[in-house]
């Protein structure tokens, strides 16, 4: 609570009132778990099939058949990249950050799961191989891969500096979408979502609670890795902030370029996997 706002008095029993247990919202175990071992087979046979280079200050996008594997790699310099995943045949089904986040935690890594929106919520990706799971939770309590952060943007930008930036990650994601599927930016600008924060180091501050970034560990050659459950559409922003330790929105920051790969596994390997359906449920009206 910030002193901004003053605190009312506390009741008598305030301290008891505080003192109830907390109950994980969607308790470990109660999802079902990705096959990772089956998926570790896998991916001793991946074969490269396309890569894509996103340059700094600017979005790509590409595409991940059923099956496949993807990777976002580090290769000049520490750098973030703001990641939007689609259903490559319909783009109303997108990944949902905030779905992601209460099923797993506020940072993601190996056999979680990238959650599509409502009505579909079936797993999009699995996290299968991340070279900075050794991060885990540093003395910040900070963390690696959120799930908790929008994407930089113009509009917060201008909101909040009263200026213009026109290489946000919202705005390179949006012209990615417009150059891959022939829409205009106004057009793309909708589906483009609340993303993955891939690299990105950040927590929440422990006396005010508020989001805060840190340099990202992140260096030439890490990356992280996904098996595509459905076919993707992926769009990647190398964020204008670099490695997020200072400043977004601006030119300011040293920024490097991301590489996206998609591999190829042995199909053999996965022929019966459980490609998941939509979600079942519906509404009696
Ligand atoms: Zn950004």
């Amino acid at each position: 609570m910030t002193d901004r706002i003053r605190r009312p008095a506390e009741p008598a029993d305030a301290a008891e009132r505080r003192s109830k247990k907390p109950v994980v919202v969607y308790p470990n175990g109660t999802l079902a778990a990705p096959d990772l071992a089956r998926l570790g087979k896998a991916r001793e046979t991946l074969e490269k099939i396309d890569e894509v280079i996103v340059p700094p200050r600017d979005g790509r996008t590409f595409t991940v058949p059923r099956g496949h594997f993807f990777r976002v790699v580090s290769i000049e310099g520490p750098q973030v990249g703001d990641l939007n995943l689609w259903n490559a045949h319909d783009l109303n089904e997108r990944f949902f950050s905030g779905k992601t986040r209460a099923l797993h935690a506020t940072h993601v890594s190996v056999g979680d799961r990238l959650w599509s929106t409502l009505p579909s919520l079936r797993p999009m990706a699995t996290i299968t191989h991340d070279t900075l799971g050794w991060y885990g939770w540093d003395d910040d309590g900070a963390g690696v891969h959120d799930v908790i952060g929008t994407r930089c943007d113009p509009y917060t930008n201008r909101l909040l500096s009263g200026g213009d930036y026109h290489n946000c990650c919202h705005s390179n994601l949006c012209r990615a979408l417009s150059s891959a599927r022939g829409m205009s930016f106004k057009e793309a600008e909708p589906h483009v979502h609340d993303v993955l924060n891939v690299f990105m180091c950040t927590g929440f501050t422990k006396d005010t609670h508020q989001y805060f970034m840190k340099a990202s560990p992140v260096r030439p050659g890490d990356y992280l890795e996904f098996f595509a459950e459905i076919d993707l559409l992926g769009a990647l922003s190398a964020c204008p902030g670099g490695d997020c330790g200072s400043s977004h929105s601006s030119d300011v920051a040293a920024c490097y370029p991301l590489k996206v790969e998609v591999f190829r596994p042995d199909r053999d390997l996965l022929s019966d996997w459980p490609f998941p359906d939509r979600n079942g449920y519906v509404s009696p009206v």
